[in-house]
């Protein structure tokens, strides 16, 4: 079996395999062929990933007979000639705003798997992209925070004066989540956070946050279906802008990060509630790209209203590319290997497999995934 290394497009700094993966695959009796300059944004050289056994070439050679094609951001179809027929896809392919090139991969005769539809199942947990960069995303949202914010987060208490902690209140408390309020309270904050799940009130308090929920309209019982959220009643979110309008004016900095799955992103801070803030906070909406949990947010781009700067985030994981590559990289091995035949030196994908039905997008020549051909 013949792994090929895909070299991303612009924009992409990450890189679908690590020197420990290419390893890993050849220790399963695998050939791994890695596309040149593949790892230079994420700051692995060729060299590298020759030292750990794998063959470097162009494009077209390391698709010549390759029975698995590893990628972080969908390829065009067009750009993948040469492989095995019914060839493995494996990538953040994100299906839904991509469904041409989803048609056009399963057309090329492409098995797409989708690593984003991987089921939040404990089997799957080591082979969950979503997690793995939304727990980088989480920590950069805060780090980004504190170097646009004109003052310092923790206490510091000099000769000159005294140096008042900064306070960060977090909306959304899902992987992203609890990892901002993780790193804000390593950098000496007082941190806040809020979701409507009840779960999480546990899991703020473990993190020495303080919880700010909805108390007299009821939220969603314990961790929620799957553990996402879904559209909240119009009394809740009465609820929840009159808690938010409350608490917000006395923060520095506020961390967005609530989605819910298929839908836009729900709206939590409104323009009024923007004024209300001191000049000089700041906002890092992490759920910029699907909408933005604030109203203003420009996806990608920094921009500033009532003097608050709102950072419409997209993709922070990018800009943690060497260990954003490590975790991805291995969540695709993790998820290979968990299938790997032996005898047949190659992953067997069974079709009743919970992972393969989330994940399996195209099969022989067919789009075959249901929350494709549902839509
Ligand atoms: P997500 O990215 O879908 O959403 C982020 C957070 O926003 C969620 O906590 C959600 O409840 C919250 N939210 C949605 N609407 C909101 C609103 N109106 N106000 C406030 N908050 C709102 O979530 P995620 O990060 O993908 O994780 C969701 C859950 O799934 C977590 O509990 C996580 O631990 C769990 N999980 C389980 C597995 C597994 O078992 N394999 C893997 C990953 C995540």
């Amino acid at each position: 079996m013949k792994i090929a290394v895909l070299k991303e497009g612009a924009g992409e700094t990450r890189c679908a395999a690590i020197p420990e993966t290419v390893k890993k695959f050849i220790a399963l009796g695998a050939e791994v062929a890695v596309e040149r300059g593949a790892g230079d944004c994420a700051s692995i050289a060729d060299a590298d990933f020759d030292a750990a056994g794998a063959k470097l070439g162009s494009r077209a050679e390391v698709l010549k007979g390759a029975g698995i094609i590893l990628s972080v951001a969908g390829p065009d179809a067009a750009s993948l000639k040469g492989a095995e027929k019914g060839a493995l896809l494996v990538g953040a392919l994100d299906p839904l705003r991509r469904r041409v090139a989803i048609d056009a991969y399963a057309k090329a005769g492409l098995q797409a798997l989708a690593m984003e539809w991987m089921p939040r199942i404990t089997r799957a947990q080591s082979m969950d992209v979503l997690s793995s960069q939304s727990n980088l995303a989480g920590y950069k949202a805060v780090i980004d925070a504190a170097a646009e914010f004109g003052r310092a987060f923790p206490m510091m208490m000099t000769a000159a004066g005294t140096v008042s902690p900064a306070k960060v209140f977090v909306m959304g408390v899902g992987v992203a989540g609890l990892q901002a309020i993780a790193t804000a309270r390593r950098l000496g904050v007082q941190v806040s956070a809020t979701d409507v799940r009840s779960a999480t009130r546990e899991q703020i308090q473990s993190l020495g946050a303080k919880p700010i929920f909805v108390e007299n309209v009821a939220g969603i019982e314990g961790e929620g279906a799957g553990g996402y959220a879904t559209e909240m009643s119009p009394e809740y979110q009465e609820a929840q802008a009159e808690l938010v309008s409350s608490h917000i004016a006395k923060q520095d900095i506020v961390i967005t990060t609530a989605l819910i799955p298929g839908r836009d992103a729900p709206r939590l801070i409104s323009d009024a509630q923007l004024a209300s803030m001191r000049p000089g906070s700041v906002i890092v909406d992490l759920a910029a790209e699907a909408g933005g949990n604030v109203e203003g947010t420009v996806a990608g781009e920094t921009v500033e209203k009532h003097g608050v700067k709102i950072i419409g985030a997209s993709n922070l994981a990018r800009s943690l590319a060497a260990d954003a590559s490590a975790l991805y990289a291995r969540n695709l091995y993790n998820f290979l290997s968990a299938f790997w035949d032996k005898e047949q030196g190659r992953p067997v994908l069974p079709d009743d497999d919970e992972i393969v039905k989330g994940v399996r997008l195209t099969q022989d020549g067919k789009v075959v995934n249901e929350r494709l051909t549902a839509a």
